[in-house]
């Protein structure tokens, strides 16, 4: 299902919840959402379509990867990004790592570990961000 943007910076403001086997069906409507929007937006995270939960789906490449509960491990390599959202308005400058190594669950709630730089890399802080009910 599509759902609609949240825009709400209280709502956007409130950390997400941790994910659990309940919420899987949601990973569908977030998918299906980001699907919707990806001439604009290249993540999304759950508390953008008003459910706040640690979910987020992102582009790697043309598929969609799904990660619950992500956090972000290790960093390196500060620099300033500059960063749109399809929550907010505008352009804002963002702290980001070149390099992470993130922590999550999959779609079947297996614990994985990967490590990622670059573009990729700088979706997944955004994203986790909003599970942090963290804004750019
Ligand atoms: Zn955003």
């Amino acid at each position: 299902m599509i759902c609609t943007i949240c825009k709400d910076p209280i709502l956007l403001s409130q950390p997400g919840k941790p994910a659990t086997v309940e919420d899987l069906p949601l990973t569908k409507d977030l998918v299906d959402t980001l699907q919707a929007h990806q001439d604009s937006c290249v993540g999304m995270a759950a508390n953008m379509i008003g459910v706040p939960k640690c979910i987020i789906a992102f582009y790697h490449g043309d598929h969609i990867v799904v990660m619950l509960n992500p956090r972000i491990a290790e960093k390196s390599g500060m620099y300033l990004a500059q960063e749109s959202c399809l929550s907010l308005s505008g352009v804002r400058e963002a702290k980001r790592w070149k390099t992470i190594q993130v922590v999550y669950e999959n779609e079947k709630l297996e614990p994985c570990q990967e490590t990622f730089s670059g573009w990729p890399a700088q979706i997944i802080q955004h994203e986790v961000d909003h599970c942090n009910g963290i804004l750019i």
